[in-house]
């Protein structure tokens, strides 16, 4: 049979048909919002109107759903990172075990409460830390140890406790692309010390902006509600009507990363669709992962305790000859121009991902040997790197189709990979990932920070090692 033209290369697309967007407003988000807007009440930092506030309500819900004593909702994702690590006592001098595959925010929240950042490279096939890369990156400064679960896989939880336990280590579960997820039959968030969830837009769970702390640990959650709002804490006994709800209980300095009522009353209402969604998204993948498996590709793995999968993006191996000949990100645009929605390869590694330069912020000029403590902490990752130049991922918004149209993505990848030779490498891309390039990304680990070029002409460029 000849090969069909691919659609990258003028062809006829496989599928035209529109895919569900994301995020989804519901009636009930509708309602909750108007009752915000009209309470007289925008913030947790405003009068007490005589009811229980959205973000009081939103926290209370989402403990329950992560099976936690408490949760502190925050400004964003990295803002209730910047909560956990400080509740759970990392600062100056310290070191702080971060995932190698994820995104910057891991590691610059670390940096921002002036903490070094160890990257530990992740298992081939769950693309999460593992006991061992977490071992190889612990340093006699280690204080914490910051666990992702990517995408759709978890990180095995029970023998990284069981780690951090024996060397008396912090664990911060971060939660951010798993939410509703469950390992052992325990919701994720509540396996670690503390758990942070991200309920930005693209996220399982979203109020546009916003993060979440849990934990059953009531010192850590007292902490960590003074971090985020300014030393004050919500009163444990009623308020008079007009009073502050929230006391300068001062037992801790904090910052603002308080969530907005308007935010916290989409979070109550958005919590509500989560379960069901996660459903779809899981009965969907199930489909496709099999179709996908008999061409060759490999679907993510996720730890064998796994009791609930969810699917935050839906990655998958390509096979291996054929990214010997094609970076994956080739192969990805080919499969978007297919699909009609973004095909992306994973994250660069962290240690040479574009966006993580500590090198660009005066903030982090704070001694002599800290900018130096953190190239150090740049680890070779090669398990990430090769995950990089060998899988490709979409959003789980495409989960939410009728599962019927699985058949169409599987349509596609069997297209995209018979035609893979009309590819070839693609005229500069953006991130060259091919395989070629493997040697040259893992050399890019032992780049120092040198002068940051900038080509703004009213920002000199910065000097800091
Ligand atoms: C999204 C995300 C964050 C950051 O969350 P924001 O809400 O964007 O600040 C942190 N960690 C992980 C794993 C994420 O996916």
């Amino acid at each position: 049979m000849p090969i069909a033209t691919l659609a990258i290369n003028g062809g006829n697309p496989v599928c035209v048909d529109p895919w569900p967007v994301w995020p989804q407003c519901t009636p009930a988000t509708l309602a909750h919002v108007e009752r915000a807007l009209t309470s007289g009440r925008w913030t947790i930092s405003g009068p007490y109107r005589g009811k229980p506030s959205f973000d009081q309500q939103a926290a209370r819900a989402f403990a329950r759903t992560c099976e936690t004593d408490h949760c502190v909702l925050t400004a964003s994702g990295t803002g209730g990172l910047y909560v956990a690590l400080e509740a759970c006592g990392v600062g100056a001098g310290d070191d702080v075990v971060v995932p190698g595959l994820t995104w910057v925010a891991c590691a610059s929240a670390v940096l921002g409460v002036n903490a070094v950042p160890v990257l530990a490279d992740v298992d081939p096939d769950t693309l999460c830390v593992t006991p061992a890369s977490i071992e190889a990156a612990i340093t006699d400064r280690t204080r914490a140890i910051s666990v992702v679960h990517l995408y759709s896989g978890l990180a095995d939880m029970e023998p990284i406790m069981a780690l951090a336990r024996e060397r008396g280590l912090a664990v911060i579960e971060d939660s951010s692309q798993a939410h509703g997820a469950r390992y052992a039959d325990r919701p994720v968030g509540s396996l670690g010390d503390v758990g942070v969830f991200s309920l930005q837009g693209s996220k399982l769970l979203t109020c546009g902006e916003g993060g979440a702390i849990v934990t059953s640990d009531a010192r850590l959650a007292r902490r960590a509600e003074h971090l985020r709002a300014d030393g004050r804490t919500v009163a444990r006994h009623p308020v008079q009507p007009g009073e502050m709800e929230l006391l300068e209980t001062a037992e801790v300095m904090g910052g603002n990363v308080c969530l907005s009522e308007l935010q916290a009353a989409v979070l109550l209402a958005q919590l509500d669709e989560l379960e069901a969604q996660n459903a779809r998204r899981r009965q969907a993948a199930d489909h496709l992962s099999p179709l996908l498996a008999e061409l060759g590709c490999q679907p993510q793995a996720t730890a064998p305790a796994t009791t609930a999968r969810s699917y935050y993006r839906y990655a998958v191996r390509l096979p291996e000859p054929l990214t010997d000949r094609v970076p994956a990100d080739r192969v990805a645009e080919a499969l978007g121009a297919e699909l009609g929605f973004p095909v992306t390869p994973t994250y660069q590694p962290l240690g040479a991902s574009r966006l993580y330069r500590p090198g660009t912020r005066r903030r982090f000029a704070t001694g002599p040997d800290f900018l130096e403590r953190v190239e150090r902490g740049r680890t070779p990752l090669p398990a990430a790197t090769a995950a990089h130049c060998r899988t490709v991922t979409f959003g789980h918004e495409v989960l939410l189709a009728d599962p019927q149209r699985m058949g169409t993505i599987a349509a596609a990848f069997a297209k995209v990979l018979d035609g893979v030779d009309t590819l070839g490498a693609g005229d500069a891309p953006r991130a060259p990932t091919s395989d070629g390039h493997l040697r040259r990304k893992l050399g890019d680990f032992q780049a120092t920070t040198s002068p940051v070029e900038t080509e703004d002409p009213v920002l000199p460029p910065l000097h800091l090692i």
